[in-house]
């Protein structure tokens, strides 16, 4: 199988969904990448768009572009409508109470800042403790740095197992009274695997520490309900969930965010300023300072219609199936040493080979249509863990099929032979 040919006709049936009826409503997978069809796995880094969002965004700029929540003319009203319906979208999708616990941001990361610069600047102090785990991405690593250093405040690490599962037994003797806030993703973007975000969060409730978790990979493959799982702050980017990128959500409760001072501050947060002084807006107004990110607030609420259209629970139904399937599949090749093996894990699978270097794999998997990413992931004391500076990463999205795996599989073959 050097040369493939993905047939986007042919049938394929898994967790009763249509997956190449699904393929049909992405325009980019019928790319074609070195003379071959293009393999998308790279999804944990971005997913690609359905024509549903690329169109609501070209109808967006071509029929009603304006600026929101000002002007008393026709386009503003439907701006805003639109914008305030994506915000109503994220907040059923979500599980959240009210409007005013939906923020738009630009994505996870902003979030994260949102959070430890204004959260943490006024409830974390000297001595306090943060709580993160060893499988955090960056972006839930160097905000707290960043506060903790300024506070004179520690963080604590919650360790893996040799699987890549947290150690819940340690992560209880590592909470205290001083502890403050635990920060944690519910999905890793390395490992593949799902923590138990409800049993995380009781646990830190019962010691009085808030929780804030990092859904940047966990949206778009297993979903959320902050309100079941009780989180005080959950954070998530579009373009993970099929949305565009420059937008993303932060989730807060609402006795947190109305005694958190703004973020930014300008145009949009405020009820009145005179040069004496300024009366902040309402939520979630008062986080969203100067002209947001419209047009893809409004494409990311396309995005939600669609993933609700299918249904998570037959996303993640496929997806666990996909998963199981390539570590399956590729724990049977030799020189193939797979990283992350828990069963409790979705849609990402990383692995090194013996006798090439991560990055010379990606470049010979591209060749063949397929792409992967290779390197630290943005994660690199979890690699470090584990004895690696750069994996080969292969995540499963939506629409995905076995076929793909197949290919996948066939190249790294044909590569170790
Ligand atoms: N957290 C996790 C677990 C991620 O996988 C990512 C992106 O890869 C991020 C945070 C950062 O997301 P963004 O770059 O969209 O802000």
């Amino acid at each position: 199988p050097d040369v493939h040919t993905i047939n986007n006709n042919a049938p394929f049936r898994r967790a009763d969904l249509d997956i190449y009826s699904i393929r049909k409503d992405f325009p980019i997978l019928q790319t074609r990448v070195n003379g071959k069809s293009l393999v998308w796995l790279d999804n944990s880094a971005t997913t690609q768009k359905p024509k549903d969002v690329i169109n609501t965004l070209e109808e967006y700029y071509s029929k009603y572009n304006s600026n929101i929540h000002r002007g008393a003319h026709t386009l503003a009203k439907i701006s805003t409508d639109a914008y305030e319906t994506a915000r109503e979208k994220i907040r059923l999708f979500i599980g959240a109470s009210s409007l005013e616990e939906i923020i738009f941001v630009r994505g996870t990361t902003e979030g994260i800042n949102l959070v430890t610069e204004t959260f943490g600047e006024s409830n974390i102090e000297k001595g306090d403790e943060i709580i993160l785990s060893i499988m955090e991405h960056h972006s839930n690593i160097v905000p707290w740095q960043k506060l903790a250093k300024k506070k004179g405040a520690t963080i604590k690490i919650i360790p893996v197992n040799e699987c890549g599962e947290l150690i819940l037994e340690e992560y209880k003797k590592l909470l205290s009274p001083k502890t403050k806030i635990v920060a944690i993703t519910q999905l890793s973007n390395i490992l593949g695997t799902i923590n138990p975000i409800k049993e995380i969060i009781e646990i830190a409730h019962a010691s009085e520490a808030k929780v804030l978790v990092d859904g940047a990979q966990g949206i778009a493959h297993i979903g959320i309900d902050v309100n079941e799982v009780d989180a005080d702050f959950y954070v998530f980017s579009g373009h993970k969930i099929y949305g565009p990128t420059g937008i993303g959500v932060l989730y807060g409760k609402k006795e947190l965010l109305q005694n958190m001072p703004p973020y930014q501050r300008g145009g949009g947060m405020i009820k009145n300023v005179t040069f004496d002084s300024t009366e902040y807006n309402s939520l979630p107004y008062k986080f969203e300072a100067g002209t947001g990110n419209i047009a893809d607030a409004i494409g990311l609420g396309a995005a939600i219609d669609y993933v609700n259209n299918i249904g998570i629970n037959r996303i993640m139904a496929h997806e666990a199936e996909l998963t199981n399937y390539a570590m399956e599949r590729l724990s049977h090749l030799p020189g193939l040493s797979l990283i992350g093996t828990t069963p409790n894990k979705s849609s990402v699978i990383s692995f090194i080979l013996s006798g090439l270097s991560p990055d010379q794999a990606a470049h010979k998997l591209n060749e063949d249509g397929i792409a992967v990413r290779s390197g630290h992931h943005c994660a690199q004391p979890v690699l470090k863990h584990y004895g690696f500076n750069s994996v080969i990463r292969a995540s499963i999205g939506i629409y995905n099929t076995r076929e793909e795996i197949d290919i996948l599989a066939n190249s790294l073959m044909k590569m170790l032979r």
